[in-house]
C-alpha cells in the first residue's frame, strides 16, 4: 500500500515521502480514504498509530482544492486537549502542507492574544485549538465559524476526561450545520459515542 493509492494529490504524496514515510499506518489506510470522501468518521486510534497524518492530510487535500480565492475565515477547527498537542499538531499541518498556500495555528493558552488576534484578522485556514482558549476567544469576537468546513475532536476521550465537555458542546452548537466532523479517540466509551451522537451525521466508523 502508498499514499498515492490512498487518493492524495502529488503534493501531498510528495510532502509524506519528504517525511521519510515509506507505507501508510494502518489507521490511515482507513481512515484517509474514507475523510476524502467527506463523510463524517468516528475513529478508535491511540496516540502514535499515526492518527495526526489520519486527519491532517485529508483537510489539507479538501482546503487545497478549487480554492479560487483565499479565505479570510477558518475553514478547518482541530479541537485537542493540551497545549503540546495543539503545538504537535500545528507543526504537521506545516510539515506536510509546505507546498500548499493555506495557513495554520495553534491557538493556546500562555501565549500572547493580541498577535493572535492579528494572525485570524490576516486569515487562517486551519486552527488547533485546546477548547477553553478557543471560547475565550470566540467570545472575544476574534474567531467567526461562518466559513467552517471540517472540525476534529482529537482524543475526544481525554477531552471528556478532562472536563471538557460544556465547552465543547457551545463550540459544535456554533458550527455550521453542513460541515465534515472527524473524530479520533483512544476508546470510544459511552460518552464519547454521545458525543458522537450530537456533533456528527451517521459517521463511518474505524478502529485499528
Ligand atoms: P501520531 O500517532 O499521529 O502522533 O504519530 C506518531 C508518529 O508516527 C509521529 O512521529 C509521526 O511523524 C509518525 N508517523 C505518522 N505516519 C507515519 C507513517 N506513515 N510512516 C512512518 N511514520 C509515521
Amino acid at each position: 500500500m502508498s499514499f498515492s493509492k490512498l487518493g492524495l494529490s502529488d503534493p501531498i504524496v510528495q510532502a509524506v515521502a519528504a517525511a521519510g514515510y515509506t507505507a501508510p499506518t494502518s489507521i490511515q489506510q482507513q481512515a484517509i480514504p474514507a475523510a476524502l470522501t467527506g463523510a463524517d468518521l468516528l475513529a478508535a486510534a491511540q496516540t502514535g498509530t499515526g492518527k495526526t497524518a489520519s486527519f491532517v492530510l485529508p483537510i489539507l487535500q479538501r482546503l487545497s482544492q478549487g480554492q479560487t480565492q483565499r479565505k479570510k475565515r477558518v475553514r478547518a477547527l482541530i479541537l485537542t486537549p493540551t497545549r503540546e498537542l495543539a503545538l504537535q499538531i500545528e507543526q504537521s499541518i506545516q510539515r506536510y502542507g509546505a507546498a500548499l498556500p493555506l495557513t495554520a495555528m495553534a491557538m493556546v493558552g500562555g501565549v500572547d492574544l493580541q498577535p493572535q488576534r492579528q494572525k485570524l484578522v490576516d486569515g487562517i485556514d486551519i486552527l488547533v485549538a485546546t477548547p477553553g482558549r478557543l471560547l475565550d476567544m470566540y467570545h472575544r469576537r476574534a474567531v467567526h465559524f461562518d466559513e467552517l468546513e471540517v472540525l476534529v475532536l482529537d482524543e475526544a476521550d481525554r477531552m471528556l476526561d478532562m472536563g471538557f465537555i460544556d465547552d465543547i458542546n457551545e463550540i459544535v452548537d456554533r458550527l455550521p450545520e453542513s460541515r465534515q466532523s472527524l473524530l479520533f479517540s483512544a476508546t470510544l466509551s459511552n460518552k464519547v459515542r454521545a458525543l458522537a451522537r450530537s456533533a456528527m451525521v451517521e459517521p463511518v466508523e474505524i478502529s485499528i
